[in-house]
């Protein structure tokens, strides 16, 4: 779709998803791409992933301690965006006052970004991919429409954490901390929230595989 409508008008800017993880993932690459061609500046948005790249799977995090001491897991994410030339704004949001102040001392002491850094990028997507996690950013537009108020993202969330940190005790004590309807078996299987999600996930089921996992691990 992309391809088609960039040639089709006089762009100022186009507005994609972009980050180290769905370079590959959600074929961010061949979007970026496509605009780099085209010549139509980009605008970044979900640059951190809805914050899941600060909050990094225990092995994924431990590498990037060790091959980048000098950044943080956010600055690291936000360093590989702005390499891309491509890109002239990146929608970075932030919840907090400590955040905002690590993104202006990411890019008032900006480093730019190394092939080395590259491919440590590219080997912690790797990481992150086999930990299995579903591939949510949280952006909530499934809850607009599901008739059941079944809390998704936050679903999806407990099922990443214990994706990255295999603590299935924990992972059931917070599930179960979640109000009785708002939980997966609650889902009726209308299909709605997919047509909403951005990252195209079968949503009903990944909720019946969350379902499966909260049983076995219970
Ligand atoms: S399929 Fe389930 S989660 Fe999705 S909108 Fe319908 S009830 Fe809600
Ligand atoms: S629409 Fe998709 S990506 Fe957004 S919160 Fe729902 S499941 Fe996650």
């Amino acid at each position: 779709m992309l391809k088609e409508v960039i040639h089709e008008h006089k762009w100022d800017f186009c507005q994609l998803q972009i980050n180290y993880l769905d370079w590959e993932v959600i074929n961010a690459k061949e979007l970026y791409e496509i605009a780099d061609e085209a010549k139509v500046p980009v605008i970044v948005m979900e640059p951190l992933r809805g914050g899941g790249l600060c909050n990094l799977p225990e092995k994924a995090a431990q590498k990037l301690k060790a091959d980048c001491p000098n950044d943080t897991q956010a600055s690291f994410g936000l360093r590989w965006v702005t390499s891309k030339k491509r890109v002239f704004t990146i929608l970075s949001g932030m919840s907090n006052l400590q955040q905002l102040k690590e993104n202006i001392d990411t890019f008032t002491n900006f480093r730019e970004f190394t092939q080395t850094e590259e491919k440590i990028a590219a080997e912690i997507a790797k990481i992150i991919q086999s930990q299995g996690a579903i591939n949510c950013t949280a952006c909530r537009y499934c809850m607009e429409v599901c008739p059941r108020g079944i809390n998704i993202p936050a679903i999806f969330g407990l099922y990443n954490v214990y994706k990255s940190n295999d603590n299935g005790f924990m992972f059931n004590v917070n599930y179960e901390a979640l109000k009785e309807d708002e939980r997966a078996d609650k889902c009726i299987n209308c299909h709605l929230c997919s047509k909403n999600c951005p990252q195209g996930l079968d949503i009903p089921a990944l909720l019946k595989q969350v379902e499966d996992t909260v049983k076995k691990v219970g």
